[in-house]
């Protein structure tokens, strides 16, 4: 077995192991399976604890995978903190997770250094030869492809699969268009409004972004927000959202003084305060009262990092903007945790409220999420109304707002007036 040398690199060696194998292989008939496995966090380990450390933490790792591995396998070291594991003599392709998870397993531990203790797990991409590649050159690339997919999905462990590879490319391509269409002025808004159930009256409108690709029809926002939001991209939308709501709801509305534009933050701007600054701006540029802007974020978008989000949502109520909670229901925000945020609203995520006529323990939820944001001062918005029978119901039990296709689909800010001209509901206080 090989002894992996930390100042050089074992790519030839393992190269040869390859050939070699292959060779074997192609008379035998049995599989040859590659897994490359990278570190996590190794980078922050040499910087925080210095390069001989990060030495140790690679011998370490090192002896952990040799003990995962039978004697017939081989690992190398290849690169700074990426490692490669040739197994052998497999009898099925299938084998290949277990040992890949064997190895991941060993190696997400504590490690001792002479300091201090650090914590090391890595990620890794794996191909089986023939079954993924016909030759080294193709083995080595699919690995490296299975490890980088395995990355960008935040998983463990990926093998190699030719229609993964097929989709990231979609989506790839999806990214490119969706930058496309972005500089052309290609999205645009539509408008779902919202009732204030207690007046009868409008209270604003929820805008929710539309993409009519040239070449693929209608693109959900489920589809291309998820894209948007692994870039820049969805910075670049959220700026043009905003401007685009405000613009479009002041024109609509013109003196409105009760009504409010609903627009979505994404999880990604909750991570930085650079939200504050573009927010800020859109608002000077259309000349909008604070109020009249509401920004829903989702109880999932506050918890991947509570500090930095509850510090971005407390500027912007100091600024004077609505805070919203979006899909209330679906996350697991703690309620001591809900109490220090500065929201003051509550939106019952639709699941709840979309068959709640007819399913009773949905009418309890309802029920105690309005009672919940009552206690606590907030407002609450049932969305996903379907049916006369649940308006009359979340009126009956205090709810303050609602939107759901019964009450009207989204549509385009084009279309406001003549829906709100024959709908029985009436216009803000002017
Ligand atoms: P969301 O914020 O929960 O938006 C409400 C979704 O529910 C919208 O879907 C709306 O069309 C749909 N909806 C409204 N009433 C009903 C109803 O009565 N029944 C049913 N079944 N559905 C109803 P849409 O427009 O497809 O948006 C999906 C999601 O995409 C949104 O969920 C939001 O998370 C995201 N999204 C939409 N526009 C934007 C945007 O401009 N920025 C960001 N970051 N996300 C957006
Ligand atoms: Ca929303
Ligand atoms: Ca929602």
């Amino acid at each position: 077995m090989n002894q992996p040398q930390f100042q050089c690199n074992q790519r030839d060696q393992l190269l040869e192991q390859l050939d070699r194998q292959l060779l074997r292989s192609r008379g035998s008939g049995e599989r040859v399976a590659l897994l490359v496995f990278n570190l996590r966090g190794f980078r922050e380990i040499n910087m925080t604890c210095g390069h001989a450390a990060g030495d140790t933490v690679l011998r370490l790792v090192a002896e952990r995978i040799r003990s995962a591995l039978r004697p017939c396998d081989g690992l190398f070291h290849i690169g700074n903190d990426e490692f490669a594991v040739v197994l052998t003599t497999l009898k099925s392709p299938q084998v290949v997770s277990l040992a890949a998870q064997k190895i991941l397993h060993s190696i997400d531990t504590d490690y001792e250094l002479p300091a201090e203790v650090v914590a090391a797990s890595a990620v890794a991409g794996g191909a089986v030869f023939p079954d993924h590649a016909g030759d080294r050159d193709g083995l080595l690339r699919s690995a490296d492809t299975a490890l980088h997919l395995a990355r960008e999905q935040e998983q463990d462990f990926l093998i190699y699969d030719a229609s993964l590879v097929s989709r990231e490319q979609q989506l790839a391509n999806l990214k490119r268009s969706l930058s496309k269409a972005l500089d052309n002025n290609d999205l645009m808004l539509h408008y779902q409004p919202q009732i204030d159930l207690q007046r009868g009256q409008l209270s604003g409108c929820e805008a929710l972004v539309r993409w009519n690709h040239a070449e693929q029809g209608w693109i959900r926002p489920d589809v291309f927000i998820p894209v948007a939001e692994k870039s820049e991209l969805i910075d670049t939308l959220t700026y043009w959202s905003i401007n685009v709501a405000l613009r479009e709801w002041l024109e609509f509305c013109v003196q409105c003084r009760d009504g409010a534009i609903a627009v979505n933050l994404s999880a990604r701007l909750l991570q930085s305060t650079e939200i504050v600054d573009l927010v800020s701006r859109a608002l000077n540029i259309w000349g909008a009262d604070p109020g009249a802007l509401i920004l829903e974020v989702t109880e999932s978008a506050m918890m991947s990092d509570p500090e930095t989000a509850l510090r971005v949502l407390t500027r912007l109520h100091e600024m004077g903007v609505t805070l919203s909670i979006d899909d209330f229901g679906t996350g697991y925000s703690s309620l001591a945790y809900l109490q220090k945020l500065p929201v003051s609203e509550l939106k019952i995520d639709r699941s709840f409220v979309q068959h709640m006529a007819d399913r009773p323990q949905d009418r309890k939820i309802v029920r105690s999420i309005i009672d919940l944001a009552h206690n606590l001062d907030m407002r609450v918005v049932a969305e996903g109304i379907e049916d006369q029978r649940s308006l009359d119901m979340l009126v009956s039990m205090g709810c303050d707002y609602g939107q759901g296709f019964y009450i009207a689909r989204p549509m385009p800010a084009g279309q406001l007036s003549d829906w709100l001209h024959q709908a029985p509901w009436r216009k803000p206080a002017a």
